[in-house]
């Protein structure tokens, strides 16, 4: 089951030296979610050929400008192309007012159901539970109200290996049991055990979004031992200063929450206007957490890959 995200905008604040304020696109056994969508999204969606029809559900973590200001025009896009299927949209509770009154003065009614789910930003909460994921908020430190997001795959069912039971005769009918672990009784009363059937799923994998936030152990449980962890790193950390007046993390902070956490792999991103060129925030980051990559846009990484 694939299970990746791809970097669309990887720019705080303004968009600057090609890169484009915060998105991300999830792909989770071929459906996509959205991770923020800052403005410019709908044109970096087709520049590394990420569907927009494919998306069912958007996620926003705050109202910062940088985050959502790609909202309305790819919603907007979406309806003047006839999407009709229903997308669920998950945010702070007045980014619904924001999009209503867009909609309301360019007389504007959707032409597919729009879902608002509104996210307690004090408080983690599961907000999603399909058959492929279940998605929790993490409450982050921002000057606003701010939550990143907590992907976990679901655990599949065992893998049939078809030699085998093609082999025995084993009826179709049995897969499905057989797939949930139970031996198969022959009925010439032999036993054969389900081991010796099926094989075992791929391990379910997590992969957790923080963005934007200053550096606080508050929520460090919650995104505890994940396969891959995007963090902010919108500063070096000779900008400490700066990054705690802003409610931000430097690249040695985003380190250190890699590496205290228990995270297998680290992405940093979300990058000042002050760095045209991304080593150094790289370099810091490595020196506490070796397993560090930069989000750069168009890249994609399997989680747990
Ligand atoms: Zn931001
Ligand atoms: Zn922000």
């Amino acid at each position: 089951m694939r299970f990746d995200v791809t970097i669309l905008g990887s720019s705080s604040a303004t968009p600057i030296y090609n890169r484009n304020p915060t998105a991300q696109a999830l792909n989770i056994n071929e459906r996509f979610y959205l991770i923020d969508c800052g403005e410019g999204t709908q044109q970096q969606m087709l520049r590394f050929d990420i569907k927009s029809s494919r998306i069912d559900y958007i996620f926003i973590s705050h109202l910062h400008g940088d985050h959502y200001l790609g909202l309305v025009g790819l919603l907007s896009s979406l309806h003047l192309n006839g999407r009709k299927k229903p997308i669920t949209l998950f945010g702070p509770a007045h980014l619904k007012e924001i999009i209503d009154i867009q909609f309301k003065y360019s007389e504007t009614t959707l032409h597919f159901d729009l879902e608002f789910v509104p996210i307690n930003p004090l408080q983690s909460e599961v907000i999603l539970d399909n058959q492929d994921v279940t998605v929790e908020t993490i409450v982050l430190d921002h000057r606003i109200a701010c939550t990143g997001f907590l992907f976990r795959q679901k655990r599949r069912l065992r893998k049939i290996n078809k030699e085998r039971v093609e082999a025995l005769s084993v009826p179709v009918e049995y897969y499905s049991t057989l797939k949930r672990g139970v031996d198969y009784f022959a009925t010439n009363g032999e036993v054969h055990p389900n081991s010796e059937l099926t094989t075992a799923p791929e391990e379910p994998m997590a992969y957790a979004y923080c963005s934007d936030t200053l550096y606080n152990e508050s929520y460090f449980e919650k995104i505890a031992n994940v396969d891959l962890l995007y963090h902010e790193a919108t500063f070096a950390h000779d900008m400490l200063e700066r990054a705690n007046q802003t409610h931000h993390t430097t690249a040695w902070q985003a380190g250190e929450v890699a590496s205290l956490t228990g995270a297998k792999k680290l992405i940093i991103g979300h990058f000042s206007a002050r760095y045209k060129t991304l080593n150094e925030l790289l370099d810091e980051a490595r020196s506490v957490f070796p397993n560090t990559e930069l989000a750069i846009e168009g890249k994609t990484f399997v989680i747990g890959g």
